[in-house]
């Protein structure tokens, strides 16, 4: 850890995060618990920023900025590099320092850190335990909603006649948001709950898509402050996990979408015979961490220290990633090869594959194409 010889770093990480919020000028963040929600400093919006003050964890829901202690907030706010985010926030490098501050300083900034790691064990435990309280109380997807919703998204009984065990329902199950410090109640009503699964087969995360009770039962219509908000939300853990839609026995094809809807479309078109389908939940699980490289966030690079990020099962030979139209494709195109490239190196022998939804070709065609180059924003 060459970094933390630079004594800088022990004072940034004893520094509170909310004071490195106002020194930044991120304005219009509210306080709610334990961290603060508002307009992402980058993308803006109303909501999909938030800190947690805890754990310095930080999130935008939309352009996807994240990391877990000040140096990081600095560095994707200002857009700077690690010696420029350090520089900014403790001012140049002393020449030399007294070793016993040296000493001090290293055990402050580790017991913050301790704390820290705590903190984050503590939410994730119980992030993993709601969702198996969700998870049991749902019944099977056959029974319920999931068909109507289902039909409506275009995949009809027709071409999908068996409902993946993956998929479930609550009839009237409340999306909980957290208000000024306060669990509210949002909305009740059917949703669609999909297990998210841990490499070992547990229960550790469910998507959950509110349906709209109304024919034809599509995505629910949730307003919150009179903005319309995501129908879908997660809870639990699910990095480095999917949602196991359909496992072929005997298969060695794996074929992965960001979203439960355009997995089942590659499904249903038998875009690849023999091939499992697994849903990735987003795409920063399916890309993992990236290397910065030129001071690109998204470089298709994957930063190979990341050991939570989703790695295909052992018997998986070929993996295929279905690219969605999106309004960032270049972006987008790098978390794929960012997971691609960690599979590979993970799994000697393995092949990967992005194949792009888009611009009206049809995915079995595609899927039958030649092998693309890996390479981020490659053209299609
Ligand atoms: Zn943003």
């Amino acid at each position: 850890m060459a970094g933390y010889e630079d004594p800088r770093l022990l004072q940034a990480k004893a520094m509170p995060i909310v004071e490195v919020i106002d020194r930044l000028g991120i304005a219009g963040l509210r306080a709610t618990g334990g961290e603060r929600v508002g307009p992402c400093p980058l993308c803006g919006g109303r909501d999909r920023f938030g800190i947690n003050l805890r754990t310095n964890a930080f999130l935008c829901r939309r352009c996807g900025i994240k990391g877990g202690d000040q140096v990081a907030l600095v560095q994707e706010v200002l857009s700077v590099d690690f010696r420029g985010a350090l520089q900014w926030l403790c001012g140049d490098a002393p020449a030399s320092i007294d070793p016993k501050e040296l000493e001090r300083r290293r055990r402050k900034a580790a017991e913050a850190e301790r704390r820290q790691r705590e903190a984050s064990e503590r939410y994730r435990r119980q992030a993993i335990a709601d969702a198996q309280s969700i998870w049991s109380r749902s019944r099977p997807g056959a029974e319920g909603v999931v068909r109507a919703y289902l039909m409506a998204r275009g995949i009809t009984p027709d071409l999908y006649p068996n409902i993946s065990p993956a998929l479930r329902f609550i009839a009237a199950h409340p999306y909980v948001k957290k208000v000024g410090g306060a669990l509210e109640t949002l909305h009740r009503g059917p949703c669609m709950v999909a297990g998210i699964l841990s490499p070992g087969g547990e229960i550790v995360a469910v998507h959950q898509t509110w349906v709209d009770a109304e024919p034809p039962h599509g995505k629910a219509r949730i307003t919150w402050g009179g903005e319309t908000i995501s129908a879908k939300l997660v809870r639990g853990s699910k990095k480095g996990n999917a949602i196991r839609l359909h496992v072929e026995p005997g298969s060695r094809t794996l074929v992965m979408a960001e979203g439960i809807e355009t997995t089942l479309s590659a499904l249903v078109a038998d875009a690849v015979p023999g091939a499992s389908y697994w849903a990735g939940v987003d795409l920063g699980n399916m890309g993992g961490k990236q290397e910065r490289v030129d001071g690109t966030r998204n470089s298709g690079v994957p930063d190979m220290s990341d050991g939570e990020a989703f790695v295909p099962p052992p018997w998986v030979e070929r993996l295929i990633f279905i690219q969605d139209g999106d309004s960032d494709p270049r972006a987008t195109r790098a978390k794929l090869v960012s997971g691609l490239k960690r599979a590979m190196a993970l799994r000697p022998g393995l092949k990967g594959q992005i194949v792009h939804a888009g611009h009206g070709v049809d995915l079995n065609d595609v899927l039958n194409g030649a092998c693309k180059g890996l390479e981020p924003g490659a053209d299609d």
